[in-house]
């Protein structure tokens, strides 16, 4: 309650979303210290978040020419903060945004499908990406040494195919102490070593990416929140195995991904489990209430149960292909029976509600953070408590 009666007499003063945190003093005095220096990179950056022409930005601006646009990003040029009030609605961000600090350097990002994506989606996936981590980062800065999880170690397992891509998954489970028991929440195990996980608003080719800090010191999985949670826990741990395996320099591509196929794979139902379940020779069919009795205990797709048996060689090749025509007979492998919804990652929502109780900062900034509206801020579960 005690929040609550914080946030109210905030919402009643400012009552339009895009001019939420506009405070004409705290404008200028950002402005004035940082100067167009990085304003420029940011304009360019909220741009790419939305995935934006120069002339699509112009355009919905109405009374500016993209080249004058143009100066603003390479910095030949600095808006005034009428114009910065006018760049923050058109590319729905805070004013603030333009203000941040630019203090995190991403290494390269990992994609699925990296060729099927246009330049243009990838810059506005990778700036979104970007977003989160910096946000993530400097929230992660409001809390004591302790709050921070160590992050599990990157390439630290050794895999020259996709057979020690298996062999790695298990070890990976061993040293997490999980045994051979289904992942009931990944996400959740995820952040609980390090790895931040953002369920993001991506183009429909964009399964997930995995990005880190030049450091290595924070990375984050961002995957499609639109895809079924069988697929995204597939690609979450897909995005895991890029993180943790060291594969060869000069192995093609092809190959990587093949290598974190089997690693995601193995990782969430491991061989012990499928032989106990489908039995340890091979056979030469499988029925699809196998398969998907293989979802239900896993949280794999049937396509992912189906692929198991044939990289553990537990089904003969004619079978395969059999239950592969199955699959395409009934539209299962774009549609499965009983899919599953996508796992929500709670930490860093989690640590926003902490750090609001501990008066770390202010819901101005916890709003920022999270992206929502000062209303939609609801600490005290008062909307939930209206609407039940
Ligand atoms: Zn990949």
């Amino acid at each position: 309650m005690r929040m609550a009666a914080k946030l109210h007499p905030l919402r009643l003063r400012y009552a339009d979303p895009h001019l939420l945190l506009v405070d004409e003093i705290k404008y200028n005095f950002a402005f004035v210290n940082h100067g167009a220096a990085m304003i420029h990179d940011r304009i360019h950056r909220a741009r790419m978040l939305r995935g934006l022409s120069l002339e699509a930005l112009a355009n919905s601006l109405g009374d500016i020419s993209k080249q004058a646009l143009n100066k603003f990003e390479k910095g030949e040029s600095k808006p005034n903060s009428t114009r910065i009030l006018q760049l923050a609605k058109a590319l729905n961000v805070k004013p603030e945004y333009f203000f941040r600090s630019d203090a995190i350097q991403l290494a390269p990002l990992e994609f699925r499908k990296l060729s099927k994506m246009s330049q243009a989606r990838q810059a506005s996936v990778r700036e979104k990406m970007h977003d989160h981590l910096e946000r993530y980062e400097a929230l992660e800065r409001c809390f004591d040494a302790e709050t921070t999880v160590q992050v599990l170690p990157t390439q630290s397992l050794s895999v020259a195919n996709a057979e020690e891509a298996e062999i790695a998954a298990q070890q990976l489970r061993e040293q997490l102490e999980i045994g051979h028991d289904a992942i009931a929440h990944l996400t959740e195990l995820l952040e609980d070593n390090g790895i931040k996980v953002a369920l993001l608003d991506g183009p429909d080719d964009f399964d997930g990416a995995c990005a880190a800090t030049h450091d290595n010191q924070h990375v984050l999985i961002g995957l499609n929140r639109h895809r079924p949670g069988e697929r995204v826990r597939f690609t979450a741990a897909h995005e895991l195995g890029h993180w943790v395996m060291a594969l060869p320099a000069d192995m093609s591509e092809k190959d990587k991904e093949a290598c974190c196929h089997r690693f995601a794979g193995a990782f969430l139902y491991p061989r012990a489990r499928v032989l106990q379940d489908f039995g340890n020779h091979q056979r030469s069919r499988v029925f699809a209430a196998e398969l998907l009795n293989a979802k239900r205990r896993y949280g794999v797709s049937m396509q992912v149960a189906l692929r198991r048996l044939k990289d553990l060689e537990l089904l003969s090749e004619a079978g395969y292909r059999n239950a592969y025509f199955e699959f395409n007979k009934h539209g299962w492998r774009t549609h499965e029976p009983e899919p599953l919804l996508p796992e929500r990652p709670r930490r860093f929502e989690s640590l926003i509600y902490r750090g609001l109780a501990e008066d770390l900062f202010t819901p101005s900034r916890a709003a920022e953070f999270l992206q929502c509206r000062l209303d939609e801020l609801d600490p005290a579960l008062d909307h939930l408590t209206l609407s039940a």
